[in-house]
């Protein structure tokens, strides 16, 4: 799930600015960047003279790969006829091209002065330096390694095989945990996640505790599982520390004409493998995500370089696990460029986790950054209207399966009410669509015991605790402290999909005395300022906390009765799971993940978890919550049943961690 704004890090101004080709400078790098790709060795060694000290990441595309182009646009013969027409007349792409070139010299430096700092923090620094000089050497001789296929394969065979034990020799990463209870019955299978976000380390939402969930679960489900991520500055110091420099190499980028460091830096915890991707050029803000003119060719870099750095590091994995539009070109780098190096083996799947957020910017842009051939930029991949390419839409087309992360949300997306204009792309690629719900990590997300709460509670003390529970998050939030008030949570991104002008437009309502409403979260202005409104006008009843609060969301868990998940959409929603687990009902729109994890309260039957609405209405929600206090205040022993119930409700990743197992499976029949 990308975000436009990570709340748990200070914005920091950006030092670097990316400026989007010119015109000339890219139509002319442009042809040189594909003769580059499609013609023979010896030509594209003549280019490169200073190929030898680098790690050229990607292997020329072979002519199968060209011919890799899915089929969808064989089937399009109309649009193919757009796409020449339209290449003949290419628009002119934004004019930088002076200031990027004073960058490229700026940018060297920095590259080089940027080489020290990283180094600093190596932990063994003694074992690490040396390890580094073989990895150094190795780097630079692992060039021709990925491109063993070439015309000078005979050499470069030779390299590779030095280059494996100087990676190998480096200081393995520290395990925090190793106890690990392994299915080793089931059949093993290698994944590398790649993915812009993870927990602990940087977390915006959703994706972020997928990232770190998942993975443990398949670690138990016999899986040797990596998970690469960009090594931002704003990861806390302590993991920093804890990382193990694992090697170096340099790494051409698109039609930059500049060879970039890139450093890898290891993490083990619990069984899994983090290999985080280190250049200070492009991830030293404070923010994971700024805007895209920075953010294109960051994630162009990263995914380019976590392919890269696979083959480096010597580790193909069976699978690589690719999530949302920052690590969508990975399936096609994967089936061009890298075709013929040993990750080209590994088959991909790209997994969506919210698909509003594509990664979409004009062609020459992406076309500069990404170096992907021309054959990408058709209306089967990443080609999206005339002037602009979609990361996530050529992710989608060169990806062997997709998954997103609900049955509903899968079926949604291929309409066009939820299909953010994806939907026939969606729709074309159904065969290889599905959905798969979410869990959550039981060990992060456990009531019993959760050091941030107050009282730990489990299903059998969960009445009386869950009281104090309340009062204590009454008193830390100066809220009139009494038991007996109804307390609705909202912990939530503050954007338009959450569906907060339903609830700013009902909160006077909602407010009747006998009802406290806590909401917890950042976004956009017009819903900080909302909610920072209504906490001046209602005092002691409403508190707006706007800030990331990890904490605070788990005492809020506990301590209300009721949580509130309206959204416009919602892909699959943690924040209504992580609810139920600690005993609070979730009031939800029946919509993606939303409508497959709550099953709406019958009054008649007393079945379900938590109350629901269909329509995107703000009378409905308001009638769902009413639904919710008269049952709260008329029939406490029938919500508590539902209480009880919630409790014990599997929302636990094991389900759902066997289903991407099968998945990985399916695709890796031997
Ligand atoms: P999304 O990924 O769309 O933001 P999800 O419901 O999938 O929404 O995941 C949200 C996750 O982020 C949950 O774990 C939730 O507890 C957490 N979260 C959201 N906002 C905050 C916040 N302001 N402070 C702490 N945690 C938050």
């Amino acid at each position: 799930m990308a975000r436009k704004k990570a709340s748990s890090v200070k914005k920091k101004p950006t030092t670097k600015k990316v400026a989007a080709p010119a015109a000339e400078t890219a139509a002319s790098v442009e042809e040189k960047a594909i003769s580059a790709v499609t013609e023979p060795a010896p030509a594209e060694e003549k280019k490169e003279p200073a190929a030898k000290e680098t790690v050229t990441a990607e292997k020329k595309a072979s002519p199968a790969a060209e011919k890799a182009a899915p089929a969808e646009e064989k089937k399009e013969p109309a649009v193919k006829e757009t796409v020449t027409a339209e290449k003949k007349t290419d628009p002119a792409p934004e004019k930088a091209a002076p200031a990027e070139e004073k960058k490229k010299t700026t940018a060297k430096k920095t590259a080089s002065k940027a080489e020290p700092a990283e180094s600093k923090k190596r932990t063994s620094a003694k074992k690490a330096s040396s390890v580094e000089e073989k990895a150094v050497s190795a780097a630079a001789k692992a060039a021709p390694a990925e491109g063993k296929k070439r015309t000078s394969a005979k050499k470069a065979a030779s390299v590779e095989e030095k280059s494996a034990p100087a990676v190998a020799e480096a200081a393995p990463a520290v395990e925090e945990v190793s106890a690990v209870s392994v299915m080793s019955n089931l059949p093993r299978r290698s994944v590398a996640f790649i993915g812009s976000e993870c927990h602990p380390f940087v977390k915006t939402g959703g994706l972020g505790d997928v990232m770190y969930a998942l993975p443990r679960e398949l670690v138990r489900l016999n899986c040797d599982v990596r998970v690469i991520l960009p090594r931002y500055a704003c990861i806390p110091q302590k993991y920093q520390d804890q990382m193990v420099y694992r090697g170096e190499f340099y790494m051409d980028l698109g039609k930059t004409g500049r060879n970039y460091y890139v450093g890898i830096m290891e993490y083990v915890c619990d069984g899994v493998v983090y290999d985080f991707i280190d250049n200070q050029e492009f991830f030293s803000s404070g923010n994971p995500y700024l805007n895209l003119v920075d953010d294109i060719p960051k994630y162009c870099f990263f995914s380019k370089a976590a392919l890269a750095a696979l083959n480096y590091l010597n580790w193909i994995p069976d699978i690589v696990h690719c999530h949302d539009w920052q690590a969508a070109l990975v399936p096609v780098y994967l089936r061009t460029l890298f075709q013929d190096s040993p990750i080209g083996h590994a088959r991909s799947i790209l997994t969506i986790h919210n698909l509003r957020f594509q990664g979409i910017y004009n062609i020459p842009t992406i076309q500069y950054w990404s170096g992907l051939p021309d054959s990408v930029f058709g209306m089967g991949a990443l080609k999206e209207n005339y002037v602009d390419a979609n990361m996530l839409k050529g992710g989608l087309a060169y990806a062997d399966r997709i998954t997103t992360v609900s049955g509903t949300y899968a079926y949604e997306i291929q309409t066009a009410e939820y299909g953010e204009h994806l939907e026939n792309h969606l729709r074309y690629h159904s065969g290889k669509l599905r959905g798969i719900v979410n869990g959550i990590d039981y060990g992060m997300w456990n009531p019993e015991t959760d050091p941030a709460l107050a009282v730990h509670y489990n299903r059998d003390t969960v009445f009386e605790h869950k009281m104090e529970n309340k009062l204590a998050l009454q008193k830390e939030l100066g809220l009139e402290e009494d038991a007996g008030k109804f307390v609705i949570g909202l912990i939530s991104r503050l954007t338009n999909q959450k569906g907060l002008d339903l609830v700013s437009s009902i909160i006077p309502q909602v407010l009747d005395g006998n009802t406290q409403v806590v909401v917890l979260g950042t976004g956009d202005q017009q819903y900080e300022d909302t909610f920072r409104y209504y906490e001046g006008a209602n005092r002691g009843t409403f508190s707006a906390c706007i800030q990331y609060d990890e904490a605070r969301a788990h005492r809020i868990y506990a301590g209300a009765d009721a949580l509130l998940v309206p959204s416009r959409f919602e892909p699959c929603g943690l924040t209504q799971l992580n609810a139920m687990h600690y005993g609070t009902l979730p009031i939800v729109r029946e919509t993606g993940g939303l409508k497959d994890t709550v099953q709406p309260y019958n009054v008649f039957t007393g079945d379900g978890n938590g109350f629901t609405f269909d329509r995107y209405d703000a009378g409905l929600l308001l009638d769902a919550i009413n639904r919710a206090k008269t049952l709260y205040f008329t029939n406490r022993d029938q919500w508590n049943q539902v209480v009880r119930r919630d409790m014990e409700k599997d929302v636990s990743w094991e389900n759902s961690a066997k289903q991407y197992k099968d998945l990985y499976l399916e695709l890796t029949q031997w």
